[in-house]
């Protein structure tokens, strides 16, 4: 059967050339990075090198790199490692990904300030609205690059600047821009950011934080002193290998990339217009600059007092071999409708009929056609089988 893979922001598959760089490392090169021997000596290279290529793709310092084992432990560490003592409240938004939202209500709980501000109308916290939260003071504020729902993109320099000059460290989560728009620290102004691997057709499990040199840093993860006592644990050499290989692809090809997707979602959203325009919000802010180019969310408003069953999109969907999702992977599965739709004020039937779609680099665009035409279909058999049902 025919299968559409678009759903590259859960995951991306490995590149080949990725696969490629980790293969000796899972082989004969298998030693401890922490071992003095000439096996331990070269998996140290190793490992040094995938940093100073990350943080060279950064405008980075290596020594501002630590390694983790993914996008949540880097927010994890993010939010727990820079809200220490003194630290005078976190500010962040209700649309981030549980990977920052669940620590940040585990601050909460354990006594720190923590303050969760609704989004802007586009979907992205707006500079405005964290200055006015910031006049209550606060030592920290996360916000995501962009929405990993909606792809809603924030202006994080406009952001940082806000931060600077009250003394306040920015962490971003860039786990769905990373290897698509440009990610340079010092023209993001962020003093911390997060990244992950497989969503840039590297490995899973693997995954950086960046922390700004000179910020105190507290570390998650305590034991051996790996990555200079901020993350303890034998490094996974191979992944960090893939991760420095994939990300350098990504930054090189990322134009190109970013040209194919954003004609891609534009052919898709274009498509579903004229085949099932006006049944559907689209939640996707697409105007110039406010989106990233991989993503499509829309939602399906209930017609004549009857909703749409988005599990039942979903399945319908997969059965003509279409990969897609109704919300952030890790929330799929469970019927509770997204957070992120919930807060841009879609109501709960509406946002329990949405559907992402999030586009790859390898996507074609017969492959965009053929789900434009399977949706409708889809659409319209579920919608006449409502209607069929209520005797219309
Ligand atoms: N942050 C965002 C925005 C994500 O989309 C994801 C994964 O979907 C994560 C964090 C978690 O990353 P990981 O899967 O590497 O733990």
């Amino acid at each position: 059967m025919r299968r559409v893979y678009l759903d590259h922001a859960a995951t991306t598959p490995l590149d080949a050339r990725v696969l490629e760089a980790m293969l000796p490392w899972l082989k004969e090169h298998f030693g401890n990075a922490s071992s003095v021997h000439a096996l331990g000596r070269k998996a140290r290279f190793a490992v040094e090198e995938s940093r100073e290529r990350i943080a060279g793709l950064l405008g980075a310092e290596p020594s501002e790199i630590i390694f983790t084992s993914g996008g949540t432990e880097a927010d994890n560490a993010a939010l727990k490692g820079l809200t220490r003592e003194g630290c005078k409240g976190l500010v962040t938004s209700a649309v981030e990904h549980e990977a920052v939202l669940r620590p940040a209500i585990a601050l909460r709980r354990d006594g720190h300030p923590v303050t969760i501000l609704p989004p802007g109308p586009q979907g992205c916290l707006l500079p405005e609205q964290v200055a006015a939260a910031l006049e209550a003071g606060g030592g920290l504020v996360s916000c995501m690059h962009a929405n990993n729902e909606t792809g809603a993109l924030t202006d994080l320099a406009a952001l940082a600047a806000v931060c600077r000059a009250r003394g306040v460290l920015l962490h971003t989560d860039a786990v769905q821009t990373a290897g698509l728009m440009g990610l340079n620290v010092q023209t993001l102004g962020v003093d911390a950011l997060s990244l992950s691997a497989h969503k840039f057709y590297g490995p899973k499990g693997v995954g950086a934080l960046y922390v700004r040199g000179g910020v105190d840093f507290h570390p998650l993860m305590e034991g051996g002193a790996q990555e200079r006592r901020r993350r303890a644990g034998t490094e996974n050499v191979a992944a960090l290998v893939g991760m420095a290989e994939a990300l350098a692809l990504a930054c090189h090809e990322a134009a190109d990339r970013r040209a194919h997707l954003v004609a891609l979602r534009d052919r898709l959203v274009a498509g579903l217009q004229a085949t099932l325009g006006g049944t559907f919000l689209l939640n996707t802010p697409l105007t110039a600059g406010n989106a990233a180019p991989h993503l499509v969310n829309l939602a399906f408003p209930p017609q004549d007092g009857q909703a749409l069953d988005g599990e039942m999109l979903l399945l319908n969907l997969d059965l003509a071999g279409i990969c897609a999702s109704s919300g952030s992977a890790c929330t799929s599965g469970a019927i509770e409708p997204s957070h992120v739709l919930l807060a841009l004020g879609l109501p709960p039937e509406t946002a329990a009929a949405a559907l992402r779609f999030s586009l790859g680099k390898d996507n074609t665009p017969d492959e965009i056609d053929y789900t434009i035409d399977q949706l409708t279909q889809v659409v319209n058999r579920m919608r006449g089988r409502e209607s069929g049902r209520r005797g219309l």
